[in-house]
């Protein structure tokens, strides 16, 4: 089995679906399997269903995050010492291509304020059914116990020493802290990604036509309609023809092709010589994701030779478990991931690992256009720790202080040596790791929310309730761009939904 011979664009489309990511994967299978035409136009190739040879290898094997086929995204100029880099996969099936391949929901709260918000169809009462078909789907399971490394089960055991609650999975939507085995779409060591689990079983219906290595430039717009799309294909324009235009590129992409498309901030796209086709002030702007900490100790013999026994055995993945811990932020929920973290494939076995995740950022950045080129990438500022209250800051600092106070319980620390980092000299105080972290921003990986949905008094929302993007008829969002907040989640389980949500107004009618 090889990659499919790429077929030519077709002159039009019923549905077009931009970007065959883990949200577009997903809404495409949806209505094809309403009977609806769709075309999927991804950017980057598309290897094949599942076993096809063409896979890199790194993006199959779900031991490790992969690092083929990437966009290249970064920090650019924001920090004046460091560049960090962004990734996100060029591939069908999009990050969940590549991801950690963790499945986990957050909390009731999180979609109850999207409904609050936004719009009906979207509080957690309504979107439990879609979570449990993603969940069927992506064949998601939940690590056991006797599967677990030396180096997650001896974080799971200290941290229920310790008092936390053992919880079945992450995933109770009600439940607030405790640790559990993460839940995984990993089948048979192959991290079963969203075009495995929604597309392959449809690539030989003829409703779906899947054509990769197609960028989208752009909307073409008719007056206040969308008629289709530019794409560019071997490096030339060719132009698709359709009513009805699906945008799921990811938060970096997605507001990418609206600004093209004429629909943004006017000042903005006046700068660029953008002809302004929508004054649309909220697209590319709300861009969070939840900054992250990742300390490292050395490891004792004891842990290493166990660790290494385990690799040597078979198979070893980083991170099998998470806990979902309470700052003084939001005590009686939770609002911090922390998960050991152990790389065995990295050279030095002597460094072992865990980090934290702060996962209701209160910072805000923005993603802009770095020209009219669709191959120019966007320019990402995050804005990590500028909101001004200092919330994120804070809350990873404790989060830093949770992982110190573990590390050092009867549980693990016979099985570690000193801190690496941050510590273990001059980063002691809150102000010192408060320090550190400013030097350090990372991401957790989950940056969401510019082409928000939201109500239509707030003029910085992009799309309404269902996804219609304002302003235009026949365009619609169904990706992570579309969270007007970040759930307490990592975000492939939440993107997956919001396809399914998306596909699911379209068949009822309630969009088009
Ligand atoms: C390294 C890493 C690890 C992660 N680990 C986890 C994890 O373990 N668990 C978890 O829940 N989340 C994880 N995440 C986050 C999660 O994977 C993403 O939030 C989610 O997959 C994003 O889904 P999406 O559909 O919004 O975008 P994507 O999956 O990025 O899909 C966008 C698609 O659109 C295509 N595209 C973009 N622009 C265009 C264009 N102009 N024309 C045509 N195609 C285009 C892209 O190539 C891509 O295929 C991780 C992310 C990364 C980067």
């Amino acid at each position: 089995m090889s990659a499919p011979v790429q077929p030519p664009l077709p002159a039009e489309a019923e549905v077009i679906v931009v970007g065959g990511g883990t949200a577009g994967a997903a809404v495409a299978a949806r209505l094809v399997e309403g009977g609806r035409e769709v075309l999927v136009l991804e950017a980057g190739p598309d290897p094949g269903p599942l076993g096809s040879p063409a896979w890199p290898a790194d993006l199959v094997d779900a031991t490790r995050l992969g690092t083929s086929l990437d966009w290249g995204f970064d920090s650019g100029d924001t920090y004046p010492d460091q560049v960090i880099r962004f990734e996100r996969s060029r591939v069908l099936g999009g990050c969940s291509a590549h991801n950690g391949a963790v499945q986990t929901w957050g909390h009731r709260r999180d979609y109850d304020d999207w409904a609050a918000y936004a719009g009906p169809g979207w509080g957690t009462d309504e979107l439990l059914p879609y979570f449990a078909a993603a969940t069927e789907q992506l064949q998601v399971r939940t690590y056991e116990r006797r599967e677990l490394t030396p180096w997650q089960e001896a974080w799971l055991g200290a941290w229920t020493e310790a008092g936390v609650p053992l919880l079945d999975d992450m995933n109770g939507i009600d439940e607030t802290v405790g640790v559990a085995p993460e839940s995984v779409n990993i089948v048979e060591g192959v991290r079963f990604n969203s075009a495995f689990a929604y597309l392959d079983p449809l690539r030989d219906d003829p409703r779906l036509t899947i054509a990769a290595d197609a960028l989208v430039d752009r909307l073409i717009l008719a007056g206040d309609r969308v008629a289709g799309v530019v794409a560019i294909r071997d490096g030339e324009p060719v132009e698709v023809r359709s009513p009805l235009v699906v945008l799921c590129g990811g938060t970096f992409c997605t507001p990418a092709v609206l600004l093209r498309s004429g629909i943004g901030p006017a000042a903005d796209l006046r700068a660029l010589g953008i002809e302004v086709a929508v004054d649309s002030p909220g697209v590319g702007a709300n861009l969070h994701d939840q900054p992250f900490v990742l300390m490292t100790w050395e490891g004792s013999a004891e842990i290493e030779r166990a660790m290494a026994d385990r690799a040597a055995a078979g198979w070893a993945p980083d991170e099998q478990v998470m806990a979902k811990l309470a700052s003084s932020f939001d005590p009686d929920c939770f609002d911090l991931h922390v998960l050991p973290y152990s790389p065995t494939h990295l050279l030095d076995r002597r460094s072992f690992h865990a980090g934290a995740g702060c996962l209701l950022p209160r910072s805000r950045g923005a993603v802009r256009l770095a020209g009219r080129d669709p191959e120019a990438l966007p320019l990402v500022d995050h804005g990590f720790y500028t909101d001004p209250e200092g919330h994120d800051l804070a809350v990873l600092t404790e989060g830093v202080a949770m992982m110190r106070e573990l590390a050092a319980s009867p549980a693990l620390r016979e099985l570690l040596g000193g801190e690496r980092a941050p510590g273990p000299v001059g980063c002691e105080t809150a102000a010192e790791i408060a320090a550190y972290l400013r030097s350090h921003p990372d991401s957790y990986w989950h940056p969401v929310g510019t082409a928000k949905m939201g109500p239509e008094s707030d003029p910085t929302a992009v799309a309404d309730h269902r996804g219609a993007v304002r302003g235009v008829e026949g365009c619609l969002v169904a990706d992570c761009a579309l969270m007007p907040v970040i759930p307490r989640a990592t975000t492939a389980m939440p993107a997956v939904v919001i396809g399914e949500r998306i596909a699911s107004f379209i068949l009822e009618g309630v969009t088009v």
